[in-house]
């Protein structure tokens, strides 16, 4: 599956005329594999063994070019990094409060909260991010072990 939607990402890149790089390539392999809505610096740790002179800033000037491409998205947490998504439909987060891990779900798009949001404020709506907060199975495995 993710192998098909990496080769979907692939192609728009080449119609965007996007230079093709080891690099670039690795990147996206990661984000569409790993699922798990790395930072720059996670996937830069990853890839870094592979190619030794790659820097962070590499990693996220790579990010944005394909942030610009439409085949990434990308999750801004005020002061802290942004988190990369290779999931660019719609589609709502829960995120574990004990290790900060990020998983997909879909939900109907609320976008009566769009209309109702533009009604009351006049404002002119481009999107809105729905987050849950949690504790992820995991975590609460580990809780119980202690
Ligand atoms: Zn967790
Ligand atoms: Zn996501």
């Amino acid at each position: 599956m993710s192998g098909h939607r990496l080769q979907d990402a692939l192609e728009t890149l080449k119609s965007t005329r996007v230079r093709m790089t080891p690099q670039r390539h690795a990147i996206l392999e990661f984000l569409f594999e790993s699922m798990t809505h790395p930072t720059a610096d996670d996937i830069y740790k990853a890839l870094e063994g592979r190619f030794p002179n790659m820097s962070v800033a590499t990693v996220y000037n790579n990010l944005r070019v394909f942030k610009e491409a439409g085949i990434v998205r990308e999750l801004t947490y005020g002061d802290s990094s942004s988190r990369f998504d290779s999931v660019t439909s719609d589609h709502y987060h829960v995120i574990c409060n004990e290790c900060g891990k990020i998983v997909d779900f879909h939900y109907p798009g609320l976008d009566e909260v769009e209309t109702l949001a533009e009604h009351v404020t006049g404002f002119k709506v481009l999107n809105h991010r729905m987050e849950i907060n949690g504790i992820c199975p995991d975590c609460q495995t580990k809780a119980k072990q202690h």
